[in-house]
């Protein structure tokens, strides 16, 4: 057993310098001994705190502690009660908001927290070394459909494949996983992590059709009339327009077409892949939050000169996760605080030139409880630009929506379930992640797939004893 130690274990990166021009994975994970050392700063606490913060409420000290001893098949048995995606968890969630932030040693003051996240990933991808296991329980409890294979459809899958039940998820684009496959960046969240996390889910029975746009391919009625119950799970995925002068301009992407090029259609292993994005020399990214992060990194590691985020608050209102922000600044990413575009303007051919901001200043609270930003008057100035991409945040997709039209949907166009059950106003029907709550995280898309897999399971059995 190691020694315990007092403080964090720092995770190796790729230098800066090296990193901002490839698109290999930036922080390269603990070795068994640094995660062993890690793993001893576990408190072991009673009534452990950080659990409570876990939206899928993991028993950490429970696989921490098999870590500490290198027990790895301890700890993943514990992590798999809990979670079917934790490579993928371990490297994206938000752990400094959740369980890290309630963590009893980072509270002391003194210490850091654990850093449960890591040692999450450290298990999780010793299991995605070992042979998968075939899950061979019989099938027979019912047949689910789930529509959308993101962290959401993905998880309501595999834990209704391990209740019993022939699940089939159909899912809209060519390969499945969701923002994990074509949002998040490869730096971040390799693609092959993604696909080895798919793998275990199909291999506990789950079937994955790609290329079917449910309310096109196949409709609602048709998936109500083959199975028991449905899960919605299709996300937030259609793009925030600033509605600016210029948008049609060559050069103004959202941040879904140009993340998704680059991921989904591998535009940075250009001429392997045939659908680039233009090379650009100024880019600028509109917007603040983890996405806004992911494009401009992404464009620093395309050859871009200069990458400038402009952000309507300052720094201290920034959404993105602290540690995106600190590596988009050490590769070399600029930030405009207090600034907003008002028009893209025209070379002339078509193409962008530039981007006509304004400084901003902070007023009054807002109703999410933030400062207004305000336009201060006469400030505009102009930064120049042959790229601009909007991050402003994403809203629900329509297309299954448009063709469902008895499905309840409340004032922001998501669909009207219940968050404890998933419940929809159509008895059978289930849904959650983002189309439920609008745009959040993996984790609390993943807790809502626990648990509306817990209720299809329940819906469909009241169903027999009362037919
Ligand atoms: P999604 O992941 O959006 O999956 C929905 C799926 O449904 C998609 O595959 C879509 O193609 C499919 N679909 C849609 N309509 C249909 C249809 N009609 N028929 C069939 N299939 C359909 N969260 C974090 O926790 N940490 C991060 O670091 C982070 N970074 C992010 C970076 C980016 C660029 C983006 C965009 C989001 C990020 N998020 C992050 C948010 C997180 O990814 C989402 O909250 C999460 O993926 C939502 O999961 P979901 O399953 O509800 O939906
Ligand atoms: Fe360990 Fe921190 Fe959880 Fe306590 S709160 S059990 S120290 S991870």
């Amino acid at each position: 057993m190691a020694k315990r130690s007092y403080t964090k274990t720092p995770m190796r990166e790729q230098a800066p310098e090296i990193r901002n021009q490839n698109f290999s994975e930036v922080a390269l994970g603990y070795t068994l001994e640094e995660g062993q050392l890690e793993a001893t700063r576990c408190l072991q606490c009673k009534n452990a705190p950080c659990i409570q913060n876990c939206p899928v409420m993991i028993d950490i000290p429970g696989f921490i502690k098999h870590i500490e001893v290198g027990d790895m098949k301890a700890a993943h048995e514990v992590l798999s009660k809990y979670t079917n995606l934790p490579a993928i968890c371990g490297r994206v969630c938000p752990q400094e908001k959740q369980c890290e932030m309630t963590c009893r040693l980072g509270r002391s003051k003194k210490f850091e927290p654990v850093a449960i996240g890591k040692l999450e990933r450290l298990v999780a991808d010793w299991a995605l070394q070992q042979p998968i296991e075939t899950v061979t329980n019989k099938k027979d409890k019912g047949k689910v459909a789930v529509i959308g294979s993101g962290p959401s459809g993905l998880t309501a899958a595999g834990d209704l494949a391990k209740l019993g039940y022939d699940v089939t998820i159909f899912e809209a684009l060519h390969a499945p996983g969701g923002v994990l496959t074509y949002g998040i960046p490869e730096f971040r969240l390799p693609k092959k992590i993604v696909e080895k996390e798919i793998e275990t889910i199909i291999a506990q029975g789950v079937k994955i059709e790609t290329n079917v746009v449910v309310g096109k391919t196949i409709t609602m009625e048709e998936i109500q009339a083959e199975f028991d119950a449905c899960y919605l799970s299709v996300g937030a995925g259609a793009p925030n327009f600033m509605n600016i002068p210029g948008t049609s301009l060559n050069g103004v992407y959202s941040s879904s077409e140009y993340l998704t090029r680059i991921n989904l259609m591998k535009a940075y292993d250009f001429p392997n892949y045939d659908t680039p994005v233009q090379a650009s020399k100024n880019v600028v990214v509109i917007g603040g939050g983890n996405v806004a992060m992911d494009a401009a990194r992404s464009a620093k590691r395309l050859g871009a000169k200069n990458v400038a985020v402009i952000y309507r608050r300052s720094k201290e209102e920034l959404p993105a996760r602290e540690e995106e922000y600190h590596h988009s600044v050490e590769e070399g990413v600029n930030y405009h605080w207090l600034t907003n575009p008002i028009e893209y303007l025209n070379d002339g051919t078509g193409k962008l030139k530039a981007v006509k901001c304004v400084k901003m200043k902070l007023g009054e609270a807002d109703e999410s409880g933030r400062r207004r930003p305000e336009v201060i008057p006469n400030s505009e100035f102009i930064i120049t630009a042959d790229t601009a991409i909007e991050a402003i945040g994403q809203g629900s997709n329509r297309v299954l929506l448009d063709t469902f039209p008895a499905l309840q949907l409340n004032r922001w166009g998501y669909i009207d379930a219940d968050v404890k059950t998933g419940e929809t106003n159509i008895p059978g029907v289930f849904a959650g992640g983002d189309i439920v709550t609008g745009a959040a995280t993996v984790i609390l898309a993943m807790g809502a797939g626990k648990v509306a897999a817990t209720q299809i399971d329940s819906y469909i059995q009241n169903q027999k004893v009362h037919v």
